[in-house]
């Protein structure tokens, strides 16, 4: 991890945290990932972000951590951490621990630009109904409920609210939801993205530590 590096860049953008500008606001989003992701799905979710935030009005912008340094100006920047293997291969046929499945971190309240996704949980809950699909398209459909997973995360962080809604920020997904060939933000949330809040709103504090808001699974 660079976090010497990005607490830089961090504090060279004043804009960060505060009002959007009147322009498309770009988001640029640094990656870390724990395994080497396949092209294929890496593609899928990017793509699937995309067309989720570009309705909102969002443009987003994708840089590795491990990158270089170059100063570029955003409106936003967040940083995601994938955990476990993001890859479509070597799936079993098996049942999923109703566990979270991303998290966004919080300080005192404060909702950081920091979030992890953990992609053994995801690939857990959506391979059952991934072996269903050829497997050309399991690794495209994994990308896809990746993005959605991301997208609840980024919903907190640029929202700046820890409260669910009804569309992609909804608290809980089926694996249908999530490999879905349509699902975006309803429009109270895409209004909360255009009119972040100024002021965080956890809903629950965490107690004593950085906290998460687990996307939890539908038994
Ligand atoms: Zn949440």
């Amino acid at each position: 991890m660079k976090l010497p590096i990005l607490a830089l860049v961090l504090s060279a953008l004043p804009a960060l945290g505060g009002s959007l500008p009147t322009t498309t606001p770009q988001i640029t989003i640094y990656t870390s990932y724990q395994h080497d992701l396949s092209d294929v799905v890496e593609k899928s979710m990017q793509a699937e972000l995309a067309s989720i935030m570009e309705p909102v009005g969002f443009e987003l912008e994708w840089r590795s951590l491990e990158a270089p340094n170059e100063s570029r100006v955003a409106s936003e920047i967040v940083v995601l951490t994938f955990r476990g293997k993001c890859d479509a291969q070597g799936l079993t046929l098996a049942s999923h621990e109703n566990a979270g499945l991303g998290w966004t971190h919080l300080s005192d309240g404060e909702i950081l630009p920091f979030a992890e996704v953990d992609c053994d949980r995801v690939r857990m809950l959506v391979q059952n109904d991934l072996f269903r699909l050829p497997p050309m398209e399991r690794a495209k459909a994994l990308g896809r409920a990746m993005a959605r997973v991301t997208a609840h995360e980024l919903y907190h962080i640029l929202a700046h609210t820890m409260r669910h809604g009804s569309g992609l920020s909804k608290p809980a997904y089926s694996p249908q939801e999530l490999l879905a060939d349509e699902f975006l933000f309803d429009q109270r949330e895409t209004k909360a993205l255009r009119r972040p809040a100024k002021t965080a709103s956890p809903k629950k504090p965490a107690i004593g530590s950085e906290s998460a808001s687990p996307v939890m699974s539908y038994q």
